[in-house]
C-alpha cells in the first residue's frame, strides 16, 4: 500500500525524529532524536504504531511489506554492528521493546537478548566469551520470552532461580556461577516445554517475530486496556516496536544499568537523580526485585561517580544536552558496558506536584522556558498535591515515642495518608467501595504490578516492602499524586496469611496504618492528616518556604493570563478568609441555610417553619434577623471590597425538622406545642419528591416574609460595615427560578425592602439582584428572565440533575455501572456534560446577554472547580467561576491554561 513501516536509528543518524511520537511511539521518537543529537545510542529500528494498528485490524496478521522492511533493516543493523543475527559463533543480539505514543509505565512488554540459542551459547563459550555471562543472558531470554511470548508465569521462573540461589548459597543472582546457571537453563527449558506445550524456539527469526507479535498483542491485553480506560486514552493509537542491538550491563563488574532523572522527581531539586545496579540488565532495576543504589544526586552521595567516573561524567553531559534540547526534565535509561555509556531511552520525566512546580519555576529562572510554558507544564493536579495534607508533627512525634514508628522506606510519593490495610488490589477496591463505613484504604504489598492499578486508584496511599524509587509502585503512585513508600524492607507482607509482620508486631487486613510519603515513615494506627506546608504558609501560620514561593509565582503568572475571574463558595467568615488567602476574587455562592443549622438558631428556624401563617412567623424571623446580620457582617469584612453573592433560602423546609415520631414529640415538648400539631405540620410538609418540591424561590412566593428578613439582614449588615469604614459589595441571589414572573415578583419585594432599610439606616448601598440558572426552563427562557436580573449564576449541580433527570442523591446506585460500561464517559456531577448541560449554559448565556447588556454571568456549581469544566466556561464566555476555597488555586491555573489554549497535560 506504499506505507513505510520501519524507521532506522543509531550510528549518528535516524530516519525518524523526535516530533513523530504518534508514528514511532515515545521510545522510538526519543531514540531517533538522541541519534540525531549524536548521543551514544545502540542502533536499531522502530516498527511504527501504524503497523501495529494494521496488525490489529487485519485479524492479527502482519501488514504487507512489513517482513521485507524488517529484513532490510536487520541487514543494515548487521552491517553496522559487524555481526550476523543467528550467527552461532558471534551473533548479533537484539532487544524488542514496546513504546506507545503516550507512556504507559510497565504496561507493555519487553524481551531482551533475542538471537541467542543453545548452539550459540556453546559456540560463544568455545570462542572464549565469559561462560557465566552467556548463560546469564540466555536464561534471561528464556524468562522473558517464556513469560511474554509463550505465556509461562513469571513466578515459575523466579521459583527455579530462587532454588538455584539456595543450592549454591548465593545472596543474589549476580553471584550464581556458570554451572548453576547451566542447571537453571535446563530447568527453564523444561518448564517452557511443559507449560507452553512446545519448546523454546531455537531459530532466531522465529524468536524475533514471536517478540514483535507479542508486543503488538500487548497493546490489546487487559492491563493495557485498563490503564487506557483509567487515563482516558484512546484504544486506536497502537504501539511502536523497537528492535535494538543489545548492550550489556551484566557483562561483569565494569558493567551496570540504571535509570536517572535530570532533576529530582520528588522535590524538583536540580541534579542527576536515579539508581543503578552493577552487573545487571535494565529489567532488574524497573522490576524492583533488587533494590538499586542511588547515583548520588541532591543528597550528595557520590556512589556511581566513584565506581564509574568517566561514564558518569558522560551521563551528566548527555543529560545536560537533553535538557537543553527538550527544555524539559528527562527520565533516561542507560547501560554501561565495560565502562562505555549507552543511552536506551529518554522521555519527559513524571514528577510529583511539588517537583513540577519547582522545576517549572526554576526553568523559567534558568531561561530555558517562559512563564507561559511553565503554566502549560504545571497541571491543576500538581497544585492539588502541594495542598495535600501532612501529619501533625507533635502527633507524629508522640506516635514515635510510643514505639509506633514501625519501619522506614523510600519516600516515593509525598503527602500523608492513613487508612485500613488491604493486602490485595482487589480487596482494596472492595473495601474502598465501603469507605463511608470503613474509612479510607491503604494498599500494602510486597511490590505492585500493572494488575494492581485499580486497587492503587482505590487507595489513599501505597506501601511496598520492596523496590526502589523507580519501581512500578513509585512511578504509578507519583503519577496518581498519592502518598507512597517503597522498599520498606523491614516489613514482611504475607499475603496468604493475610498479615503484615513488622517490628515484632502483626497487623491484619482492616487494621489502621499511616504513611508519611514525604519522610518515608510507616506508623502504626491512625494519624489525622493536616494542612500542608504551602497551605500553612499561605495562611500566614508559617514563614514562606521555597515551595510556597514557587506556588505563588506560578499562580501570579496564571493571574496575568486568565480572563475568567475566580470566586469561592463560602458560608462562613473563616471560609471566606481562607478563600481570600487562596486568591478568591469574591464569593460566588454563600448558602444561607448552612447558617440556620447552628445550635443557637435552629430552634427559631423550626418555630418559623411550624408557624401557621405570616403573623406567627414574625417573632421567629425577628429573632433570626440579627444573627443572620452578624453572619453577613463577618463575611463582608473578610471579603471587604469584593463581591459577595448571598443566596436566599433554598432547601425544602422539612429538611430543618428532626426525623421520626420520637424526635418530633421531643421537639413539640421543647417548644411547648401540642405533639399532634407538630406531627400534622411535619406531615403537611412531607413531599414525595422534595428536590422537585416546595423549595427555592417557590418558598419566596409562598412565604415571602422569609426572603424579606434575609434581604433586610443583608442590607443592614452592609450598612453596619459601611459605617465601620468597610466596603461591602452585596449581591442577592434568588435560587431555582424557572419563570420570569417568579423573579419579577420576588425582585420587587426585595427592592422594596432595600429601599425601606436604606432610608431607615440613612446609608446608600448598591446591591445587585440576580438569579441562579439551575432549572432547564430557566435556561430556555433566559432572555426573558434576564430582563429582571443583574446577574446569572449557573447552578450546574441542579442543572445537571434536572437535565439528565438523575437525582443528585440517588445517582450513586447506577452511575458507577454507567461509567464502568462506558454508557457515560464520566460522572456528569463532577465534570460538566458539555453536549447537554453545557449547551444549556451557552444558550442561556447568549440569550441573557442579548436581552440585558449589563448581565454578569458566572457559575457556582461543583463544576466551577473542575479544570476541564473551567476550560468549557472560559470558552462559553462566562465572567467568573466559583468553587470551594480549596479549589480556588486550581481554578486560577485552569482558567489560565484555558486562556492559553492548553488542553490536557502537556506530555502524558
Ligand atoms: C447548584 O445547584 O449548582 C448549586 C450551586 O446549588 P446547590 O448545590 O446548593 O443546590
Ligand atoms: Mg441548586
Amino acid at each position: 500500500m506504499g506505507s513505510k513501516w520501519v524507521y532506522a536509528f543509531g550510528g549518528g543518524t535516524a530516519e525518524g525524529e523526535g516530533r513523530q511520537k504518534a508514528l514511532l511511539g515515545g521510545k522510538g521518537a526519543g531514540l531517533a532524536e538522541m541519534s540525531r543529537l549524536g548521543i551514544p545510542v545502540p542502533p536499531g529500528f522502530t516498527i511504527t504504531t501504524e503497523a501495529c494498528i494494521a496488525y490489529q485490524r487485519g485479524a492479527k496478521s502482519h501488514p504487507d511489506g512489513l517482513r521485507e522492511e524488517v529484513a532490510e533493516h536487520l541487514a543494515r543493523l548487521e552491517e553496522l554492528q559487524g555481526r550476523r543475527f543467528g550467527d552461532p559463533s558471534d551473533p548479533l543480539l537484539v532487544s524488542v521493546r514496546s513504546g506507545g505514543p503516550v507512556s504507559m509505565p510497565g504496561m507493555m512488554d519487553t524481551v531482551l537478548n533475542l538471537g541467542l540459542s543453545r548452539r550459540s551459547v556453546e559456540a560463544l563459550t568455545a570462542a572464549g566469551a565469559d561462560a557465566r555471562w552467556v548463560r546469564d543472558a540466555y536464561r534471561r531470554l528464556l524468562t522473558m520470552y517464556g513469560d511474554v511470548v509463550m505465556g509461562v508465569e513469571h513466578r515459575e521462573f523466579e521459583r527455579i532461580l530462587g532454588a538455584a540461589r539456595s543450592e549454591q548459597a548465593a545472596e543474589n543472582d549476580a553471584e550464581l556461577t556458570a554451572e548453576s546457571l547451566e542447571r537453571v537453563i535446563e530447568r527453564f527449558e523444561a518448564l517452557i516445554a511443559e507449560h507452553a506445550g512446545r519448546p523454546f524456539p531455537q531459530d532466531p527469526q522465529e524468536q524475533l517475530w514471536g517478540g514483535i507479535r507479542a508486543v503488538f498483542d500487548s497493546w490489546d491485553n487487559k492491563r493495557a486496556r485498563d490503564y487506557r480506560r483509567l487515563h482516558g486514552l484512546p484504544d486506536d493509537m497502537g504501539t511502536g516496536v523497537n528492535v535494538q542491538a543489545m548492550v550489556f550491563g551484566n557483562r561483569g563488574g565494569d558493567c551496570a544499568t540504571g535509570v536517572a532523572f535530570t532533576r529530582s522527581p520528588a522535590t524538583g531539586a536540580k541534579g542527576l537523580y536515579g539508581e543503578y545496579l552493577v552487573n545487571a540488565q535494565g529489567e532488574d532495576v524497573v522490576a524492583g526485585t533488587r533494590t538499586p543504589k542511588p547515583i548520588g544526586g541532591d543528597d550528595g552521595r557520590g556512589g556511581m561517580r566513584d565506581e564509574y567516573g568517566e561514564a558518569t561524567a558522560r551521563l551528566e553531559e548527555v543529560c545536560r544536552t537533553l535538557e537543553a534540547h527538550y527544555r524539559e526534565m528527562q527520565d533516561v535509561e542507560f547501560t554501561i558496558e565495560h565502562g562505555e555509556l549507552y543511552m536506551l531511552q529518554t522521555r519527559t520525566g513524571k514528577r510529583t506536584g511539588p517537583a513540577a512546580v519547582r522545576i517549572a519555576v526554576e526553568m523559567v529562572d534558568e531561561g530555558l522556558i517562559d512563564p507561559k510554558t511553565a503554566l502549560a507544564r504545571v497541571e491543576p493536579l500538581h497544585l492539588e498535591q502541594m495542598l495535600a495534607p501532612d501529619f501533625d508533627l507533635a502527633e507524629k512525634q508522640k506516635a514515635v515515642e510510643e514505639g509506633r514508628l514501625l519501619a522506614k522506606g523510600l519516600p516515593a510519593g509525598p503527602g500523608a495518608a492513613s487508612g485500613r490495610i488491604a493486602l490485595e488490589a482487589d480487596r482494596a477496591a472492595e473495601m474502598a467501595a465501603q469507605s463511608d463505613k470503613l474509612g479510607p484504604v491503604l494498599l500494602v504489598r510486597e511490590e505492585t504490578s500493572p494488575e494492581d492499578i485499580v486497587g492503587m486508584h482505590a487507595s489513599v496511599g501505597i506501601l511496598t516492602s520492596r523496590g526502589g524509587m523507580t519501581s512500578h509502585a513509585a512511578v504509578v503512585a507519583r503519577g496518581m499524586g498519592k502518598p507512597c513508600i517503597v522498599g520498606a524492607g523491614a516489613i514482611a507482607v504475607d499475603e496468604s496469611a493475610g498479615e503484615v509482620r513488622v517490628a515484632g508486631k502483626t497487623l491484619r487486613e482492616g487494621d489502621w496504618l499511616s504513611i508519611d510519603g514525604t519522610a518515608g515513615e510507616v506508623i502504626e494506627g491512625r494519624l489525622a492528616p493536616h494542612d500542608s506546608e504551602v497551605l500553612q504558609a499561605l495562611g500566614g501560620a508559617i514563614e514562606e518556604s521555597p515551595m510556597s514561593t514557587a506556588f505563588r509565582r506560578v499562580l501570579d503568572w496564571a493571574d496575568a493570563e486568565r480572563r475568567l475571574a475566580v470566586r469561592a463558595n463560602a458560608d462562613t467568615p473563616d471560609d471566606a478568609r481562607r478563600a481570600r488567602e487562596f486568591g478568591a476574587q469574591g464569593i460566588g455562592l454563600c448558602r444561607t441555610e448552612h447558617m440556620f443549622f447552628e445550635e443557637d438558631r435552629i430552634q427559631w428556624v423550626r418555630r418559623m417553619i411550624l408557624a401557621s401563617g405570616a403573623e406567627e412567623r414574625r417573632k421567629p424571623l425577628a429573632e433570626l434577623l440579627p444573627v443572620q446580620q452578624a453572619d453577613f457582617e463577618g463575611i463582608f469584612e473578610a471579603m471587604d471590597g469584593l463581591p459577595v453573592t448571598i443566596r436566599l433560602l433554598d432547601p425544602p423546609l422539612h429538611e430543618f425538622l428532626p426525623h421520626g415520631e420520637k424526635a418530633l414529640a421531643e421537639l413539640a415538648r421543647e417548644m411547648g406545642i401540642e405533639p399532634a400539631a407538630v406531627a400534622d405540620k411535619a406531615e403537611a410538609l412531607r413531599e414525595t419528591n422534595p428536590m422537585l418540591g416546595h423549595r427555592g424561590c417557590r418558598l419566596g412566593v409562598t412565604a415571602p416574609e422569609i426572603y424579606d428578613m434575609q434581604a433586610e439582614a443583608i442590607v443592614r449588615a452592609a450598612c453596619a460595615r459601611r459605617r465601620a469604614g468597610g466596603d461591602p459589595v452585596p449581591e442577592i441571589m434568588v435560587p431555582l427560578v424557572g419563570t420570569p414572573e417568579e423573579l419579577r415578583v420576588i425582585r420587587e419585594r426585595i427592592a422594596a425592602v432595600l429601599e425601606r432599610v436604606q432610608a431607615e439606616e440613612g446609608v446608600e448601598i448598591e446591591a445587585l439582584i440576580g438569579t441562579m440558572i439551575e432549572v432547564p426552563r430557566a435556561a430556555l427562557v433566559a432572555g426573558e428572565i434576564a430582563a429582571h436580573a443583574d446577574f446569572f449564576s449557573f447552578g450546574t449541580n441542579d442543572l445537571t440533575q434536572m437535565t439528565y433527570g438523575f437525582s443528585r442523591d440517588d445517582a450513586g446506585s447506577f452511575l458507577p455501572a454507567y461509567i464502568e460500561q462506558g454508557v457515560l464517559p464520566g460522572d456528569p456531577f463532577a465534570s460538566l456534560d458539555e453536549a447537554g448541560v453545557g449547551a444549556l449554559v451557552t444558550m442561556a448565556c447568549e440569550k441573557g446577554r442579548a436581552a440585558n447588556g449589563h448581565l454578569h454571568v458566572g457559575v457556582c456549581g461543583e463544576h466551577g472547580g473542575d479544570p476541564r469544566s473551567v476550560a468549557f466556561f472560559h470558552q462559553a464566555g462566562l465572567d467568573y467561576v466559583s468553587c470551594s476555597p480549596f479549589r480556588v488555586p486550581i481554578a486560577r491555573l485552569a482558567a489560565a491554561r484555558a486562556a492559553l489554549g492548553v488542553e490536557g497535560p502537556e506530555d502524558v
